[in-house]
């Protein structure tokens, strides 16, 4: 293992995008990582892709969700959009290690004075669990907790039942669906951060950040790895 890890420094890494070689700790060169579709202007309540920086966007102005802020340093846009669909589906570790290794960096330099207590993945149902095998958020959660050394709790949220996958559905759809779905299992530190591979009508992480402040939260942030341009 450790000659593997040596050559693993060593030797180039190839670009899962245009397929040169890189010297980098990612297999992505840095021509591509800087083509990426970076989220720069975010909402500064729910990270929706903005024209321009320092503002909320209008539903957050008239409706402000139960969260205080939330982070994601990609736009959920080709390539990303892929590379969360092979992490969703199969658990690609390239994938994920790229997304993982991108939203930390970001975060690193976005949460000195709200560095959270505790990450929480959001939970699947145990039907939709044991149908893929792994739990996409999870798989992010645990190098961003590893290298931002924040304690994970993957059990403090649980999906008490099955909903029916909700693309296509409408945010208030969405949200009513959702009503009642998580449950938390015990008190919640004073601070959570919930952890998501990609937020489209933030309907989840609504409900799960409301589920929580019941519970006791006094502040819950979401953080994603991408963030989809449309927001109903
Ligand atoms: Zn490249
Ligand atoms: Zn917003």
């Amino acid at each position: 293992m450790a000659n593997l890890s040596w050559l693993d420094s060593v030797l180039p890494r190839v670009c899962v995008e245009c397929e040169l070689h890189t010297y980098t700790d990612l297999d992505l060169c840095p021509h591509c990582t800087a083509a990426l579709p970076w989220n720069h202007f975010a909402c500064t309540k729910c990270a929706l892709p903005l024209p321009a920086q320092g503002h909320e966007c209008i539903r957050c102005v008239k409706d402000l969700p139960p969260f205080t802020a939330a982070f994601a340093p990609l736009i959920y846009q080709p390539p990303v959009s892929n590379w969360v669909h092979a992490m969703k589906f199969s658990g690609h570790p390239v994938y994920t290690n790229i997304l993982a290794t991108l939203t930390t960096r970001y975060l690193q330099e976005r949460i000195f004075d709200c560095r959270p207590d505790v990450l929480i993945p959001v939970p699947l149902s145990r039907r939709r669990l044991i149908r893929r095998g792994h739990n996409q958020a999870l798989l992010l959660a645990h190098p961003l907790a590893r290298t931002l050394c924040i304690p994970l709790t993957a059990g403090l949220v649980v999906r008490n039942r099955h909903t029916m996958p909700q693309q296509g559905l409408t945010r208030t759809v969405r949200l009513r669906n959702l009503r009642d779905v998580f449950e938390v299992t015990e008190a919640p530190p004073a601070h959570v951060a919930i952890v998501d591979d990609v937020m489209t009508t933030t309907a989840t992480t609504t409900e799960i950040a409301r589920t929580l402040l019941q519970a006791g939260a006094g502040r819950v942030d979401v953080w994603v790895a991408a963030r989809a341009t449309l927001s109903r």
